[in-house]
C-alpha cells in the first residue's frame, strides 16, 4: 500500500484549525500550523510556526515539515498558497482561494456556471456607483470586494440620501454593488470532493444571524424538499468540478421561491457545518482531512436532527448548558470579546422540534453578542 500523507500543514490557527486537528488525530494525522497571533486556539494540538503568511522562510520551513497543506482561513494571501505549491500539494487549489477572496470574480464564476446570483456591478468610483444604482435600482447592497466577513464591509442603500454616506464609509477600495435579494431565508450547502472526483453532500442547513454574525444553524433546513436539496447539491458540485476542487466547500444561498441565488462561497470547513460533528455520520472536519490526504470519503448522511448555536461575545454558565438534553459543547479556548465566536453548542435529539425547544432555552441563557 502506498504511504498516505500523515503530516498536515494548516495555514491559520483559529477554531477551524483546532477542530480539524481534533478530528484528524484519531485518523493518525499530525498537524503543523502557521499562525502569527500568540496563543491561538490550535495551541496544544500541534507545533505552531509563529510567522506571517508572507514570510518566505516560514513557508519553506512549513513545506519541509508536512506532506500536504490546507487552510482554515480564506484570507491567506494567494501568493503564499502558490509558493507552497512549488514544494508540497496544496488543497483546495489556490485558485479556489483566489476566487473566493473577491466577491466580483466569485459571482462572475457562479454566473458562468449558470448559477443564479443577485444582479451585480463592479464599482470603483462614485460615478460608477450612481450608474450601477440607476441600473440595479434600490434597495441595493454596496460591499467591499475583498476581506468582508460577518456582514462587515457593506452598506444597504435604500434611498438617494444613503449614497454619499455609503461611499464615504466604503469607497477607496474595489467595491461591488448587488441588487437586493428579497429572500425567504438563508441556507447553506456544505459538501466534500475527493481527489478521485467523488462528491458527497450534507443536508442543506438554514442559518439565522444576529447583528451580521451567524447565531443558529438548523439541519436539515426545515421543509427541505428533495428538489431543494438537489438544486443545492448541483450548485456545489458544479463549482467544485469546474475547479477540480479537493476538500470541503461551503456555499451560502438565498432561497427565493423554490430556487436559490448563490451569495458566497468559503473554500474550507464552515460554521454552518459545525452541526455535522454530532449530527452526521462523519463530520465536515474529518471529511475535509480525508479528502486532502487522499483517504476514502466518509458518509455525509444526517444521523439526528441538529441545531447549532454559536456562543458569541461571552460565555454563559457552562454547567447549565451541559445539563440541556442533547447538548454537545465545543469551546475554542478564546478570551471573551464583543462579537467574538468563543464556541458553539450542537443540540442533537430525536426530533427537530425537541432540538429547537432546547435551542430556545439555550438562547435565553446567552449573554448579548456585543456585550
Ligand atoms: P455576506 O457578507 O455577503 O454574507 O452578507 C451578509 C448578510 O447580508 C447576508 O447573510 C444577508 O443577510 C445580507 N445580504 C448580503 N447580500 C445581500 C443581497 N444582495 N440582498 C439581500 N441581502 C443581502
Amino acid at each position: 500500500m502506498p504511504d498516505l500523507p500523515s503530516k498536515v500543514g494548516i495555514l491559520g490557527g483559529g477554531q477551524l484549525g483546532r477542530m480539524l486537528a481534533l478530528a484528524g488525530r484519531p485518523l493518525g494525522l499530525d498537524f503543523q500550523f502557521l499562525e502569527s497571533t500568540p496563543d491561538p486556539p490550535v495551541s496544544g494540538l500541534g507545533p505552531v510556526l509563529s510567522a506571517d503568511y508572507d514570510d518566505p522562510h516560514a513557508l519553506e520551513r512549513l513545506a519541509a515539515l508536512v506532506d500536504v497543506v490546507t487552510y482554515e482561513f480564506e484570507n491567506v494571501p494567494v501568493e503564499a498558497a502558490r509558493a507552497l505549491e512549488a514544494w508540497v500539494p496544496v488543497h483546495p487549489t489556490p485558485s479556489a482561494l483566489e476566487m473566493a477572496q473577491d466577491r466580483l470574480t466569485e459571482k462572475t464564476e457562479f454566473r458562468r456556471l449558470g448559477i443564479q446570483t443577485a444582479p451585480f456591478r463592479p464599482v470603483d468610483s462614485l460615478d460608477q456607483l450612481r450608474t450601477a444604482l440607476s441600473e440595479l435600482g434600490m434597495p441595493a447592497v454596496l460591499k467591499t470586494r475583498r476581506f468582508g466577513y460577518d456582514g462587515k464591509g457593506q452598506a444597504v442603500i435604500r434611498q438617494d440620501s444613503d449614497v454619499a454616506p455609503a461611499w464615504d464609509t466604503l469607497g477607496g477600495v474595489p467595491l461591488i454593488l448587488e441588487g437586493f435579494v428579497d429572500f425567504e431565508r438563508e441556507l447553506s450547502v456544505v459538501g466534500v470532493r475527493g481527489m478521485d472526483g467523488e462528491f458527497r453532500c450534507y443536508p442543506l442547513s438554514e442559518n439565522h444571524h444576529e447583528q451580521g454574525i451567524l447565531r443558529v444553524t438548523r439541519a436539515p433546513a426545515p421543509g427541505l424538499t428533495p428538489q431543494l436539496q438537489a438544486e443545492g447539491e448541483a450548485i456545489l458540485r458544479s463549482v467544485m468540478e469546474s475547479m477540480d476542487y479537493v476538500g470541503v466547500l461551503a456555499i451560502e444561498l438565498f432561497q427565493v421561491g423554490d430556487h436559490f441565488r448563490a451569495n458566497e462561497m468559503a473554500p474550507r470547513v464552515h460554521n454552518s457545518g459545525h452541526w455535522t460533528q454530532d449530527g452526521a455520520s462523519v463530520s465536515q472536519f474529518e471529511n475535509h482531512l480525508r479528502a486532502v490526504v487522499g483517504l476514502p470519503l466518509g458518509p455525509t448522511d444526517q444521523v439526528r436532527p441538529s441545531v447549532m448555536v454559536n456562543l458569541l461575545g461571552d460565555l454563559p454558565d457552562l454547567t447549565e448548558v451541559l445539563e440541556l438534553p442533547g447538548a454537545h459543547l465545543h469551546l475554542y479556548g478564546k478570551a471573551p470579546r464583543p462579537g467574538r465566536k468563543l464556541g458553539h453548542v450542537n443540540i442533537v435529539t430525536e426530533s427537530t422540534e425537541a432540538s429547537m425547544a432546547t435551542a430556545r432555552r439555550l438562547l435565553q441563557m446567552l449573554p448579548a453578542p456585543m456585550g
